[in-house]
């Protein structure tokens, strides 16, 4: 059992900001990283909208803003474990308890800001097809596309940003949207109708995704018309939102009915000496921005609160 006094589970901007401020406070904290260092922005191309990081002729990247913030932290005293949390023990807490496959851990106060994944379609072949043309991140697979022509799934800013990023490789990007209207902002929108690779279909579901060892094409259902068709395609990137990786802290902390982690306005969870920051517990706004100020608030109420209990 190694004892901690702060443990951070996560390492995306809130969990890596958090770590930082905790660091400054002097209170070394230890950081499970999980499996994918820096969450869902080291999977981000291009970050155009974070403050104060502006460079038209050189946006930053998620990774080289997880790096930054790694480095940041390190610096001022955090540590990291490249491990994933399977079980905990926080109701029975303090001390509270945290298993990896490789550890146990006991630490006074925890942050928990384990993120969260993307969804699924739930549609026949894309289990089967997922490495083999379907895939949840463009940045991670677009170049597998080169010269090739993949369907977008979604309406909102991650399919639009991921879209536009897609057509560095892919020679037609189409996005099929299950209404007549997309939800992403603006900005992002005229992006897309402005970009000549990118094409839409509109008030339409895929219904299944189909090949023959690679995926080459979509069945199409027309929820306005009612019509059915098959239309081909070499991959199917998924982008309709995302659920928190909660599954771990069921039974522990109180949650509402999609599994995000409940906070009051210090960021508190239902057990005292445990906070929860980002989009672990945010369904609202999912920034890079607001997670980190998220976990930077956390972070002050943790210190505040241990060094209250520290006498
Ligand atoms: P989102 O805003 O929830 O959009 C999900 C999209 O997928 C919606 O258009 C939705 O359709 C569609 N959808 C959901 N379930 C579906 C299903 N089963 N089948 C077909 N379509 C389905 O998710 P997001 O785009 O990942 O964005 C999440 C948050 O992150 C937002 O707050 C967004 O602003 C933010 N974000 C910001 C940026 C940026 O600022 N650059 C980039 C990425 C994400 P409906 O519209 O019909 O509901």
């Amino acid at each position: 059992m190694q004892k901690e006094r702060v443990v951070i589970i996560g390492s995306g901007p809130a969990g890596l900001s958090a770590a930082i401020y905790i660091a400054r406070a002097t209170l070394n904290p230890l950081v499970l990283t999980g499996t994918q260092l820096g969450g869902q922005i080291s999977l981000t191309s291009e970050v155009e909208n974070y403050p104060g990081l502006f460079n038209p002729e050189a946006t930053p990247t998620g990774p080289e803003m997880v790096e930054i913030m790694q480095k940041q932290a390190a610096h001022f005293g955090a540590r990291y474990a490249y491990e994933d949390v399977t079980e905990v023990n926080l109701k029975d807490g303090p001390p509270f308890t945290i298993k990896t496959h490789a550890n146990t851990y006991q630490a006074d106060a925890v942050i928990v800001s384990a993120g969260a994944s993307p969804k699924h379609l739930g549609v026949p072949g894309e289990t089967e097809f997922v490495g083999r043309g379907v895939s949840y991140c463009g940045t991670c697979d677009g170049f597998f596309f080169r010269g090739k022509e993949v369907v977008v799934v979604g309406g909102g800013d991650s399919a639009l940003e991921e879209s536009i990023f897609l057509t560095k490789f892919a020679t037609k990007v189409t996005i099929v949207h299950r209404r007549d209207e997309l939800r992403a902002g603006a900005a992002l929108q005229n992006r897309a109708f402005a970009n000549e690779k990118i094409h839409f279909i509109w008030d339409t579901v895929i219904e299944s995704i189909e090949g023959d060892g690679l995926v080459n094409c979509v069945q199409l259902h027309n929820l306005k018309t009612g019509e059915r068709y098959e239309m081909a395609a070499d991959g199917v990137f998924v982008f309709i939102g995302h659920y928190p990786n909660s599954q771990f802290l069921i039974g522990q902390l109180a949650m509402d009915e999609h599994g995000y982690v409940i906070t009051d306005e210090f960021m508190r969870t239902s057990v005292t000496g445990v906070y929860a920051a980002g989009e672990i517990q945010d369904p609202h706004y999912r920034q890079i921005a607001t997670s980190v100020g998220q976990g930077v608030a956390a972070a002050m109420q943790l210190e505040r609160w241990l060094s209250a209990q520290e006498g």
